[in-house]
């Protein structure tokens, strides 16, 4: 029996593999820029963090979350989500009691049970930032720039912003309200109606057409705003501005999680199909209260790195090169592998990448494999050459080929290669 990654899981299998890891630096390289530290925690949460950190109401909590128990009989659910256990270990490592803000970021792998789709999995890969202590608009707009600097430093032009604002503890509860009763007066399924009682603005994230149609005229929080929501939204979207940042206003845009508050923000891409949503994030003033820490405000995003090669590949800017090394070490025979592998190790340790032809191949062989390397240079030692205490140097582009003393095989190539 062969196996198979289980459904909606998959693996990043070369050359592809190489651009997943090269997203994933480019996403992280403008917060790393802009003074945020890399925080990594397990992958495994107390079940009870996601429940009251991502909220009791949310999709992600009643129908997604691989939830197991432990051996010691306690109940752990794998990560979800990076904020709340960002959050969790901030609070339980008391950071909140040094300078703040506290400005971290991650990544790593996600569990979610969904519906597999193109660019929906069950395990999926984020790139996430969290800015704690701060009721900062300029750090709001922070994160949005950098996260939009990470796309443009991938090549990616389609990426647009959504933007929004989902008020506070003050003004909320009144919107919600108005909200609530607006979409009792529609026709709506069983399910749907239940959200209306639990989570009202999930509504609004509706994907069904049948739905949408229906919201047409919905009241927009947007307009319930309390002054201070309406000076900070205002805030933010001045400074978006001065950085020549773009956005558009999304009055309908809401999070997929319970603990949003003011800013919210969306960044999507058109050429990913029905899963546009390449990364998102907003303000989460409440969350360490939720989860039984002090008041502790805070902004974050997560980038999803898996949707974003799809972006890449939509545009048509996936490189899919293979792994390529300096030099390839081809030995024609038992002594001459042992002889060459030394010289091997040599020229990694002199900082060269490079590859060597193994299982003892044909000369034929192993010359395909330095050819297929993308070597610039192969070291080729034969037996004639070890008697004669020299290597073979062939200049893969030109065909040259020289005879070098094996000692000074490491400069030689050294000084061409630099
Ligand atoms: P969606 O609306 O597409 O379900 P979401 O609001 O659940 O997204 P977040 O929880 O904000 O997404 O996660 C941030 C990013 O992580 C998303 O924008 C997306 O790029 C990625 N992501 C989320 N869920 C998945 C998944 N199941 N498979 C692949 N990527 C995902
Ligand atoms: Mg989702």
């Amino acid at each position: 029996m062969i196996f198979q990654a289980p459904k909606g899981t998959f693996d990043w299998m070369p050359p592809r593999s190489e651009s997943v890891l090269a997203i994933r630096d480019a996403l992280a390289a403008p917060v790393r820029r802009a003074g945020y530290s890399y925080i990594e925690t397990p992958i495994f949460e107390d079940t009870r963090l996601f429940q009251r950190g991502v909220g009791e109401s949310t999709d992600i909590v009643t129908k997604e979350m691989y939830t197991f128990q432990s051996k010691g009989g306690q109940s752990l659910t794998l990560r979800p989500e990076g904020t709340a256990s960002v959050m969790r270990a901030v609070l339980e490592h008391g950071l909140y009691g040094g300078p703040l803000p506290i400005k971290l970021w991650y990544s790593g792998s996600y569990f979610r049970y969904e519906r597999p789709q193109a660019g929906r999995y069950r395990h999926f890969s984020q790139v996430g930032a969290e800015a704690l202590g701060a009721q900062d608009p300029a750090i709001d707009a922070e994160l949005i720039v950098l996260a939009l600097d990470g796309y443009a430093s991938l090549g990616l032009r389609r990426v647009r912003l959504l933007l929004n604002s989902l008020g506070c503890r003050e003004c909320r509860p009144g919107y919600r309200a108005a909200l609530q009763e607006f979409l009792r007066g529609l026709d709506l399924d069983e399910a749907t109606r239940h959200r209306v009682e639990i989570n009202p603005l999930r509504v609004l994230d509706d994907k069904r057409e049948e739905v949408r149609a229906q919201l047409t005229d919905a009241p927009l929080v947007i307009d319930h705003l309390c002054g201070a929501c309406k000076a900070f939204h205002e805030e933010v979207r001045g400074l978006l501005s001065a950085a020549g940042v773009s956005y558009i206003d999304e009055p309908k845009l809401v999070r997929g999680l319970d603990y949003y508050t003011r800013t919210t923000f969306e960044f999507v891409h058109d050429g990913l199909g029905a899963q546009s949503s390449v990364g998102g994030g907003g303000r989460y003033d409440g969350l360490s209260e939720m989860i039984g820490g002090p008041p502790l405000p805070g902004v974050g995003w997560a980038l999803g790195v898996d949707r974003t090669v799809l972006a890449m590949e939509a545009e048509g800017l996936l490189s899919e090169r293979p792994t390529r090394v300096d030099v390839f070490a081809v030995p024609l025979g038992d002594e001459a592998r042992r002889r060459i592998f030394p010289l091997v190790t040599g020229l990694r340790r002199a900082g060269l990448a490079v590859d060597m032809a193994f299982g003892g191949r044909s000369v034929k062989g192993a010359m395909k494999a330095a050819d297929r390397s993308g070597a610039r240079y192969a070291v080729i030692l034969g037996e004639r050459d070890l008697e004669a205490g020299a290597a073979q140097i062939k200049d893969m582009t030109t065909g040259e080929q020289t005879a070098v003393p094996l000692a000074e095989v490491v400069d030689v190539l050294k000084g061409r290669l630099s």
